[in-house]
C-alpha cells in the first residue's frame, strides 16, 4: 500500500553487552524524564558520542546497553529529574527531535526511553515482591524466588483512516489542543483482533459501521509503551454520533477543507498525508 521505512536491523545490531572489540565510546541517549541531552551548537541539534554522562558531571540513575547501530555501541541512561544540562548542551523533547537528527538513532532513542521506563518500573516480581533480576541472555527481568519472567511492556493501539466516497472522517479528541483533528485509535483488549478493535473502537467514539479494514503501517510510540498499529476501512452505514468525552467533534471532510491536522511524527499524518497524495 505504501513503500514502508527501511527496517531499523539494516544498521543495528541490538545485542545485551558490548562485544569485546566495541570501544568503550558509543553513541549515549541521555534522558531527563522524557526529554534527551543533546549538543546545541550545530545548526541541528547532535547526540552525544561519549563514553557515559560521567564526563558530562552527570550521575545516572539507571543506563542500558540497546546494542550497535554501523559498529557504535549504544547506551541509554536515565538521570534525575533535577539533572542540569551541562555548558552547550540542552534537554529537548524527543518528540521535538523528529527530522532533527537521523532516523535510526531517533527510533532507538525511542527504544532507550521505553526500556528505561521498563527497567525503572519493573524492579520487583509482580506476584512475589522479590527483587527482579536482569535475564541476561534476552530482554527481560525474572523472579530468583518464583521464576517469573517480565518481559518490556508494550500496549497495541489502532488507529484509523476512515473512507466515505472521497472523504475522510476526522474527529477531535477532547484532550486535542489548537483545535486539531485526527483519527480514530485506541487500546486493543484483550480477546480482540487488531480487525476487531478497529471496529469497536469506531462504534463507541462515532456510532458507525465500518468494513474493508485493511493493514496501513505500523510505528513505536515510546510514550511511553505503545504500538500503533494503523488501518485503513471504509465506512458502511449509520450516522456519526460521539460520546461528547473522549471525541468532542467528528465530521467527513474533503481534502479541500482539511481543518488543522496531526503533526508529521505521528502516523496519525503519515495515513492522511497518504491519502492526499493518492487522491490529488
Ligand atoms: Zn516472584
Amino acid at each position: 500500500m505504501r513503500k514502508p521505512k527501511e527496517s531499523i536491523y539494516k544498521r543495528y545490531q541490538p545485542a545485551m553487552a558490548p562485544a569485546e572489540q566495541e570501544e568503550g565510546i558509543g553513541y549515549w541517549f541521555i534522558f531527563r524524564g522524557s526529554e534527551l541531552l543533546v549538543h546545541e551548537n550545530g545548526e541541528q541539534p547532535a547526540l552525544p558520542v561519549t563514553s557515559g554522562p560521567e564526563p558530562y558531571g552527570l550521575q545516572p540513575v539507571r543506563s542500558l546497553y540497546l546494542g550497535s547501530i554501523e559498529q557504535a555501541s549504544c547506551y541509554t541512561a536515565e538521570l534525575d529529574t533535577d539533572a542540569e544540562a551541562p555548558s552547550g548542551m540542552t534537554f529537548l523533547p524527543l518528540f521535538a527531535l523528529y527530522d532533527q537528527i537521523d532516523e535510526d538513532l531517533f527510533h532507538l532513542a525511542g527504544r532507550g526511553l521505553q526500556m528505561l521506563a521498563w527497567d525503572a518500573t519493573h524492579q520487583f516480581c509482580g506476584r512475589c515482591g522479590t527483587p527482579l533480576d536482569h535475564a541476561g541472555h534476552e530482554r527481560s527481568k525474572v523472579c530468583p524466588n518464583c521464576g517469573l519472567s517480565h518481559y518490556p511492556r508494550l500496549a497495541p493501539a489502532v488507529i484509523t483512516l476512515i473512507l466515505k466516497d472521497d472523504q475522510l472522517l476526522l474527529a477531535r479528541a477532547g484532550h486535542f489542543k489548537n483545535n486539531m483533528y485526527g483519527l480514530i485509535a485506541g487500546f486493543v483488549e484483550p480477546g480482540e483482533t487488531l480487525e476487531d478493535c478497529v471496529q469497536r473502537e469506531t462504534m463507541e467514539e462515532i456510532g458507525i459501521k465500518i468494513g474493508n479494514i485493511r493493514y496501513f503501517d505500523s510505528q513505536p510510540w515510546p510514550f511511553p509503551h505503545s504500538l500503533m498499529v494503523g488501518f485503513i476501512a471504509d465506512y458502511e452505514s449509520g450516522e456519526i454520533q460521539v460520546d461528547g468525552e473522549e471525541i468532542v467533534h467528528a465530521d467527513w471532510f474533503g481534502l479541500d477543507n482539511l481543518p488543522n491536522i496531526p503533526p508529521r511524527i505521528s502516523i496519525a499524518r503519515k495515513m492522511i498525508d497518504w491519502y492526499i497524495e493518492q487522491h490529488s
